[in-house]
């Protein structure tokens, strides 16, 4: 498979060099040269396909000759070795649960995924890859984890300081090895802003081979669609296929569920649903794309004000606005009708929301008191023990934490502070 460059001034690349350089050149996304089309027997007899298989084949095409065929299916094996149960809440709405992997939420698939391919694209370099990685939590957990013991492969991960939860912050800097965590004393933007002034750096740039772990890199983008083959094997009425609501925020989850659809799997229809960093749903309401500042929120893996997915979108639908729009709907949702949305599910369901899943679920209810006989999945996309003071409040009683999360309550955090600059964080990478 071809990679092009989005912003059209970069050579086009295999998918190796899209995976090893995470953006191109020209700063341009990197997107498939074609979609490939799936084979009609794989979605008429999807139920006949074990996970790993199933993974492997839709996987394949986007990976061509770059790794051979023994070595993939060993890489989507590890990538997605736990459960995606598809769990209903009511008569009408289910919930396809993506935080069983280790680090408690959905990012731990591309994570996975993407590290063990650099792992294997590492063993013919003499260079190691190193991965850097801003976070405002979830992401830098997943990346951890899944990196960590990879050979060939560092990771540095920036993370601000006091503005993670507890959680988080023990899953970014307990790993060791070739982990390391840097507690930024500023915001979240500020560590974005010195990740993205590293990759630009002219010095930096000839030192080391810098990449990219956020879902820009196609490797950590397009494992995601495998959520959606999941969910429509264990969709009992395959001839009315679900809505699916998607709590987005840089927008890579649900353009891999429309990569998905595109190639042939039966999706009725999708919702972006958002927080009040309601870019994209602006633009599906208006035909208008405006970037916002981030305002930050309960949901906060979402609070992103311009989506860098965003553009792949319009690409998929070759820019045509209408053509979006009617594969899309996009919702916005308050902090106070997620709060009330985790309440409500839990009095009537007995099922505990996270404050994203929330948003999602609030967005598709909503939808569906339009159409009779349709029913939706939401994506829950963390545990929700990620965000213990939302919720407890919310339900007025306190969660357990899972057996995965509690083997590291007790260990002991290991991190180098450092200032919000870029010239601090260029002195550490230089001196290393
Ligand atoms: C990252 C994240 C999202 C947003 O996913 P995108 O692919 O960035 O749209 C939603 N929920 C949770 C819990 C996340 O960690």
């Amino acid at each position: 498979m071809i990679y092009y460059s989005l912003n059209k001034q970069a050579p086009p690349v295999s998918f190796k060099e899209a995976t090893v350089l995470g953006q191109a050149p020209d700063k341009g996304l990197y997107f498939p040269s074609q979609i490939p089309m799936l084979d009609q027997h794989l979605i008429s007899s999807i139920n006949d396909y074990s996970k790993e298989d199933l993974a492997f084949r839709v996987m394949k095409p986007y990976i061509g000759s770059d790794i051979d065929d023994t070595a993939l299916f060993s890489i989507v094996s590890e990538a997605i070795n736990f459960e995606f149960p598809l769990v209903a809440i009511n008569s009408n709405i289910s919930s396809l649960e993506l935080f069983h992997g280790p680090t408690l939420a959905f990012k731990d698939v591309g994570a996975r995924f993407m590290s063990r391919c650099l792992g294997y694209f590492s063993k013919d370099r003499s260079n190691t890859i190193t991965v850097l990685v801003a976070t405002s939590g979830d992401t830098g957990g997943a990346v951890a984890n899944g990196f960590l013991g990879v050979e060939g492969v560092e990771v540095i991960i920036l993370y601000p300081s006091g503005k993670v939860s507890p959680v988080q912050e023990l899953q970014l800097t307990t790993c060791g090895q070739n982990i390391t965590a840097l507690e930024v004393e500023g915001s979240f933007d500020d560590c974005q802003a010195m990740v993205k002034e590293a990759f630009m750096d002219e010095v930096l740039h000839k030192k080391m081979q810098l990449t990219s772990a956020n879902s820009i890199n196609v490797a950590r983008w397009l494992p995601q669609q495998l959520y959606y083959f999941y969910a429509y094997q264990q969709w009992a009425d395959k001839f009315n296929p679900p809505v699916v609501a998607v709590p987005s925020g840089n927008f890579g989850n649900i353009c891999a569920g429309l990569l998905a659809q595109v190639s042939g799997l039966p999706i009725k229809h999708f919702i972006a649903a958002c927080n009040i960093n309601d870019a994209v749903p602006d633009y599906l309401r208006t035909g208008i794309y405006q970037s916002k500042p981030a305002v930050p929120t309960i949901s906060n893996a979402m609070d992103v004000g311009n989506p860098s997915n965003f553009v792949r979108i319009l690409e998929m639908f070759k820019q045509e606005f209408t053509t979006v729009k009617d594969c899309v709907t996009g919702y916005t949702v308050s902090d106070e009708a997620t709060k009330a949305t985790i309440a409500e599910v839990y009095q009537r369901n007995q099922y505990i929301l996270d404050p994203h899943g929330a948003v999602a679920y609030h967005a598709l209810e909503n939808y569906l008191q339009n159409y009779l006989n349709i029913k939706g999945i939401i994506l829950e996309t963390a545990h929700p023990v990620k965000f213990p003071a939302t919720v407890e409040a919310a339900i007025g009683k306190s969660i357990e934490i899972p057996e995965s999360a509690q083997s590291i309550m007790g260990k002991k955090k290991i991190s180098i502070q450092m200032p919000a600059s870029f010239s601090a964080l260029k002195e550490y990478l230089v001196s290393r």
